[in-house]
């Protein structure tokens, strides 16, 4: 008996809706000359010395698989990195493991921890793999509203109204993309006491960490030691260290949960890259030096769009952290889809819907300014000359 081959795909992978990003990213490509506000990666190269040693490491040969878990040393120095910066102590041998990007460590977690039907929180607008990441381990997605009013944080009334018995899982995402949002340290412990309250795992995607603006410091979930037992720490070089094609990220969870995540990573990944892992040694070895022009050049840029849209009378709440804007374009009349095609057509320039990061995001667009001041400047004139026209 015949059947027909397209229908033998798994279902719960056809059912995924694309990504809202790639069709708006589909639009843009069509045109020329656009100034791009729309990309969600650092315009700097990474820093030379860095590119450097994965040059000199593939020079000695390096060529060949590391440990599952990574090179002990990238280990070692990921720990002390967290100790200092997130205030979470993680033994580099059994709670550390090296992943391709942030992206295969929410992956391998999501994998991990998730039964058929168990539920995840997680908040919305978000950035785009959450969901669909949560479908493809069988999970289910449940999506928990944040609001321009209060500045996008996410709240313990907001995840006490969607927890049900069968939540096994909390996804975080501070500082946010799309938003911007950062989180209080009030905030941060009141969701782990709800976390606990509630027993249920917390994967902090904290990839934007040292993305924080006004002189804040990232208060990280990791810095809640009654959490530890519970708790799986993302973070990466893409961000801060402007290494998105070294596809280099790590996970920080407790040796009886790394020892599952540990299983899919092997069997799947066996081990990152060799010559990224040996950058990301490097970007260990100095990384206050290496982040302080790029961090300087983002809030110099954060500042300024802020200014520029407020006088263009576009409201935006705070963005304190990540390299986002996340303005309101709702009293405009058009909705987030329309207001982006018809700037893309009347300026050339390139902003995303916000209902690409979830149903709550409609009335607002993401603006990156990962992008140069001149550019920025640009832009910005153009957004206001258009909002003038509406
Ligand atoms: N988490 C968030 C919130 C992100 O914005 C991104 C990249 N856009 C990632 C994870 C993935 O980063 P990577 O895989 O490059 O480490």
């Amino acid at each position: 008996m015949n059947t027909d081959p397209k229908k033998r795909l798994a279902r719960h992978i056809v059912g995924l809706p694309k990504s809202g990003i790639r069709e708006f990213f589909d639009i843009v490509s069509t045109r020329q000359g656009v100034i791009s506000l729309a990309i969600g990666e650092p315009d700097f190269d990474t820093p030379w010395h860095i590119r450097e040693a994965a040059m000199f490491s593939l020079e000695q040969g390096a060529t060949h698989y590391t440990g599952n878990a990574g090179l002990m040393a990238l280990r070692r120095a990921i720990a002390d990195y967290v100790q200092a910066n997130f205030g979470g102590t993680y033994d580099p041998a059994h709670e550390v493991l090296v992943t391709v990007g942030a992206s295969e460590g929410l992956d391998v977690a999501l994998r991990a921890i998730l039964n058929p039907g168990d539920e995840v929180l997680y908040h919305e607008p978000c950035f785009v793999s959450y969901g669909p990441e949560i479908a493809m381990a069988h999970g289910v997605p449940v999506p928990v509203e944040t609001r321009a009013e209060d500045n996008f944080r996410l709240s313990v009334e907001a995840l006490e109204a969607k927890v049900t018995p069968r939540t096994k899982a909390l996804v975080v995402n501070f500082p946010n993309n799309p938003t911007g949002a950062v989180l209080e340290r009030e905030d941060v412990e009141a969701i782990a006491e709800f976390a606990l309250r509630h027993d249920l795992l917390v994967i902090a995607d904290e990839i934007y960490a040292e993305l924080t603006w006004g002189g804040r410091r990232h208060v990280s979930f990791a810095s809640i030691p009654a959490l530890h037992d519970r708790l799986i720490l993302h973070h990466g070089y893409s961000k801060a260290w402007a290494m998105t094609g070294f596809r280099m990220g790590y996970v920080c969870a407790p040796a009886w949960m790394m020892d599952t995540i540990l299983k899919i990573h092997q069997y799947a990944i066996m081990c990152a890259s060799t010559a990224s892992q040996y950058a990301a040694l490097e970007a260990m070895r100095q990384p206050a030096e290496d982040m302080a022009p790029m961090l300087r050049a983002y809030e110099q840029r954060r500042n300024f769009l802020r200014a520029a849209f407020a006088e263009a009378g576009i409201p935006m709440h705070n963005p304190a952290g990540a390299f986002y804007a996340f303005p309101n374009i709702s009293r405009f009349g058009l909705s987030s889809r329309e207001f982006a095609v018809r700037l893309l057509d009347a300026e050339n320039v390139a902003v995303v819907p916000g209902t690409a990061f979830g149903a709550c995001g409609e009335g607002f667009v993401r603006c990156s300014y990962a992008t140069g001041m001149e550019q920025l400047k640009e832009a910005a004139k153009r957004i206001a000359r258009f909002v003038g026209t509406l």
